[in-house]
């Protein structure tokens, strides 16, 4: 499985990936619809929604669930940078997680520049051999330069926090109600919003 984020979609991987670009709305199979939130007081309702997968064995410390993203390479620095931002916009949110950048694992983060493709990122994903079908056995997260250098530095960030929700188990939300919003929009976000935060916090 996969998630891609097209300005395009790229029609070889349009099953199972998931893109965030500009124009189609990528096709997202077997998406569980959660709630949270609960509406309860003046809490807002949420809207986060989930792969339906999360990371298996994560918890290693008293802070939250160890997560670590493995660099194979990036061509453009402008990535690099992207990712880098990410991870220290989730590590200084609240969500229960602590990423690693540039660690040892079976979550990998690197780059290209497919002008044919243009999308921004595209996560994609195998199940656990070990845990079965609820749980990541490998994630590779690839962002396209060809789509992310026409992007401030601050959109190529929200591209890449918007990626790495994808990594740990979010799925798309309707509307800039976080950094997951699916429909290709870059939402003006520089850290994961409370939805999104509720998102990850119902996983880990
Ligand atoms: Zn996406």
């Amino acid at each position: 499985m996969s998630f891609s984020d097209p300005i395009r979609r790229r029609s070889s991987s349009a099953t199972n990936s998931a893109r965030l670009g500009k124009g189609l709305a990528a096709t997202v199979g077997s998406l569980l619809l959660a709630l949270s939130g609960l509406a309860v007081g003046t809490q807002p309702a949420g809207a986060y929604t989930l792969e339906g997968l999360k990371w298996h064995g994560t918890q290693d410390s008293g802070c939250c669930a160890h997560i670590n993203v493995k660099y194979r390479g990036f061509s453009y620095g402008g990535n690099q940078t992207a990712i880098d931002d990410a991870i220290s916009a989730w590590n200084g949110s609240p969500a229960n997680v602590l990423l690693c950048a540039n660690c040892a694992g079976n979550l990998t983060a690197g780059d290209e520049n497919n002008s044919a493709d243009g999308w921004y990122g595209l996560t994609s994903w195998s199940t656990s051999s070990s845990w079965g079908s609820h749980y990541f056995g490998n994630v590779t997260l690839t962002l396209n330069w060809s789509g992310m250098s026409g992007l401030s530095s601050s959109g190529r960030k929200e591209v890449a926090m918007h990626e790495l929700g994808h990594a740990m188990g979010l799925g798309h939300t309707s509307g800039c109600i976080g950094v997951m919003e699916g429909s290709s929009t870059i939402c003006g976000y520089t850290t994961p919003q409370s939805d999104d935060v509720n998102g990850i916090n119902s996983l880990y």
